[in-house]
């Protein structure tokens, strides 16, 4: 399995300190832990917590972490989504082996437990219609009543529950049922469904069942066959502990696995449920699982972050027992931490001003050298071309700059990174009055950035050689919410922010990133970390801003501290 990133300790936490117990007391001999994902969506980062801590204790403690699909509603399950996951949890860097299951490989372990409960008056066949049945089970305040069929007899039951198998009736028509207590005051174990008619085809059984067990009625028992020791599972499972122990206490289960919930990790201005992410999908707002505005595994990798930064991050956020929210700029920290030392610095200029320098030979051209890492040595250096005319930022320019501002203006003398100090002499205007090239002048003196007589500049910017700048199309991305703590109704699209996705289309950049290959992370100097996007087609290269260079994390910690 791989590791964090180098700095981060492996984290202790509550869960760790139970296993510890366990293991002092003798109640577990090894740890045996899964992953659960039911293939309805892809994987998003909030999963990547669940299973960086699940893979994680494995390993920490020798046992071994399971990868299980819990693909018990055929409905919304598709194989799309079962290959998506095994590539994003295998990309993040975790190794389920040999490990590999699906609750649908137990449907007929299940389904003679069902079974058995039935013999042991231990669940009923049940006719009411959903909403009534809804309505008997009371609430929160009130207890729930009785079902009229909850005192069938064995024979009944065994006979309507194998003529539920066999396909007899539509769906809805019937429903399996613990019979447990409907005024528990947990209303989860008001006799709830085991099992429930769904003439669909399932895509590993086929058309093999027309019932399917309940989310409820595989976990814990698919958990028991595997032997799995600690089911380490999100917090909103916590109340449906009772009755996952009241069915491991009434089957013959082969193993008693102990349940234990931790809190869903939570980001600022994203959404992490797979049902919201559907719809962004289906409607149309992104353009697909893998849009790079995506939480997902897949939208972060296509926009750029690395799976070490991932880790880094989840590993930072920690286990803990209480909801809470954390801030996109603790994820952009582990994505900078990871590519500050090995992106290599390129030159791009994302918003182009030409830039024309009146006293240099014209026709002429030179080739300079350029550091293609400061944080790594052996990353070397390459050759930038430079000419008469280049590029740099728009708004590296103002004509009328404030006091802060120490880059180009009239006047002003400026570094070009790696190359000469030139001084802006001129503006020149459209009839619209807008600036569309500078005039100035260089000192060849400087070579290589430094002036013999020491005097100093204050800002250094980066740059592009007219004729041989690349043409390049970027795309900047903002978070898809407009709030913080977006506010999920059933009509969402008001909360989404209209300017998410930002594309510039003028770009240009310099000759060694004509050679990049997706997935390949660089720094912009200046600008911040991209990567080349599938999108990409020759002539027409499409980078991905994964992040900017600002680090407002540590200045958030740093201010907080
Ligand atoms: P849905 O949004 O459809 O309820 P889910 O996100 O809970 O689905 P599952 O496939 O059930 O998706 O999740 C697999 C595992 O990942 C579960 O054990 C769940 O606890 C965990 N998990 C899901 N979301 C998060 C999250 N935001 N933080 C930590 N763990 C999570
Ligand atoms: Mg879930």
């Amino acid at each position: 399995m791989a590791s964090a990133a180098a700095g981060v300790e492996a984290g202790r936490d509550f869960i760790r300190d139970i296993i510890d117990a366990d293991i002092a007391a003798g109640r577990a001999s090894e740890v045996v832990t899964r992953f659960p994902p039911e293939p309805n969506g892809y994987l998003h980062i909030g999963h990547a917590k669940a299973i960086w801590l699940n893979f994680g204790v494995a390993q920490e403690y020798g046992g071994r972490c399971h990868l299980r699909f819990d693909d018990t509603n055929p409905i919304r399950e598709e194989q799309e989504y079962i290959d998506a996951i095994k590539r994003d949890v295998h990309w993040l860097g975790c190794d389920w082996g040999r490990h590999l299951y699906y609750a649908s490989d137990y449907f007929d372990q299940l389904y003679d437990w069902a079974e058995h409960l039935i013999r042991a008056g231990k669940a009923y066949v049940d006719d009411l219609p959903a909403e009534e049945m809804r309505a008997m089970r009371g609430s929160l305040t009130e207890p729930g009543r009785n079902s009229p069929y909850r005192d069938r007899s064995v024979a009944e039951n065994l006979d309507l529950f194998r003529r539920m198998r066999a396909g007899e009736f539509l769906n809805g028509a019937r429903v399996l049922r613990a019979k447990i207590d409907m005024a528990a005051g947990n209303m989860n174990l008001r006799d709830p469904v085991l099992y429930r008619i769904l003439h669909a085809a399932h895509p590993r059984t086929g058309t093999k069942w027309s019932i399917y067990p309940t989310y409820d009625f595989a976990h814990g028992q698919s958990d028991a066959i595997e032997g799995v020791t600690h089911s380490l599972c999100s917090l909103e499972f916590e109340d449906h502990r009772p009755l996952y122990e009241w069915l491991i206490d009434n089957l013959p289960v082969p193993s008693r696995p102990r349940q234990y919930e931790f809190a869903r990790l939570n980001l600022a201005y994203t959404v992490l449920s797979k049902r919201v992410l559907t719809r962004l999908v289906r409607d149309g707002h992104v353009t697909g699982w893998d849009d790079p505005r995506m939480p997902t595994l897949a939208g972060l990798r296509r926009r750029g972050v690395p799976a070490a930064a991932i880790r880094d991050f989840v590993q930072r956020v920690g286990v803990a027992r209480a909801n809470s929210i954390v801030d996109i700029a603790m994820l952009e920290h582990s994505i900078r931490e990871v590519l500050n030392k090995t992106a290599p610095r390129r030159m791009a200029v994302l918003r182009p001003l030409k830039l024309v320098i009146a006293n240099y030979p014209e026709g002429a051209s030179e080739m300079l050298d350029a550091v293609n890492n400061p944080e790594d040595p052996a990353a070397g250096t390459r050759k930038i071309p430079f000419g008469r005319e280049l590029y740099v930022e728009h708004d590296d320019f103002m004509e009328h700059p404030p006091k802060t501002f120490f880059r180009l203006s009239p006047g002003r003398e400026v570094r070009l990174r790696y190359a000469y100090f030139v001084t802006c002499r001129k503006a020149v205007k459209n009839a619209a009055g807008e600036v569309i090239e500078l005039i100035c002048s260089y000192d060849p003196a400087t070579r290589g950035g430094n002036a013999a007589d020491g005097r100093k500049v204050r800002a250094t910017l980066h740059w592009v050689a007219a004729a041989h700048a690349v043409p390049a199309e970027i795309r900047l991305y903002h978070p898809l919410f407009s709030r913080p703590e977006p506010e999920i109704a059933a009509d969402f699209a008001a909360e989404l922010n209209p300017t998410s996705l930002e594309i510039l289309s003028e770009s240009c950049i310099e000759p060694a990133l004509a050679a990049a290959t997706p997935g390949e992370s660089v720094q912009f100097e200046r600008q911040g970390y991209f990567c080349l996007d599938p999108d990409s087609i020759p002539g027409r290269l499409v980078f991905n801003r994964t992040v900017g260079l600002r680090d407002n994390w540590a200045r958030v910690r740093a201010a907080g501290a």
